[in-house]
């Protein structure tokens, strides 16, 4: 279920916009029954609407596009920026969907990344340039009947008694 959190992060980044939107409606319109105070809240309004707007192209949309990186940091700037003018619940709804987009970034994408099943896999690894490829630790590729030192891992003849390498005795057979 790899888009989950940026779902969750989207539908909370929307909700939190209505939320807000719905405030905005909501001072405006107590206030227009004031007839002087209305126009001056009309005309203050268009500060919490350019938020609105702000936190709708640079948060709610590049989650929508699935762009989770690009949203996180928006986000929170906006759940502080609601949090400091008492806009408590956008605020929550923001920050959670802040942790959301962090887990959105952190889940598997369409395909693994190709480092994380190579990695360790010394088939698959890569030599540098100008190392000297050590013999793998468990055969593969190895003289019939030789043998491997349990010390160091060098191959060493099937009937050596000592590793050429560590001089780490063989049992015998
Ligand atoms: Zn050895």
């Amino acid at each position: 279920m790899p888009r989950d959190s940026g779902d969750t992060a989207k539908v909370l980044i929307l909700i939190g916009i209505v939320f807000q939107l719905l405030g905005i409606l909501l001072i405006v319109g107590l206030a227009a029954l004031i007839p002087f105070l209305g126009a001056l809240v009309l005309a203050l309004a268009i500060i919490p609407i350019i938020f609105l707007v702000l936190v709708y192209v640079f948060s709610y949309a590049p989650t929508a596009r699935g762009e989770y990186g690009k949203a996180r940091t928006p986000t929170l700037i906006f759940g502080i920026l609601s949090l400091i003018t008492f806009s408590l619940i956008p605020a929550i709804l923001y920050i959670i969907a802040y942790v959301k987009l962090r887990d959105a970034d952190s889940e598997p994408k369409y395909a693994p990344s190709p480092s994380a099943s190579t990695w360790g896999n010394p088939y698959f690894a890569p030599t540098p340039a100008g190392t000297v490829a050590r013999p793998p630790a468990t055969g593969a590729a190895l003289p019939s009947g030789s043998k491997l030192c349990a010390s160091c891992g060098q191959p060493a003849a099937p009937d050596a008694r000592f590793c050429r390498s560590c001089g780490a005795p063989f049992p015998p057979g």
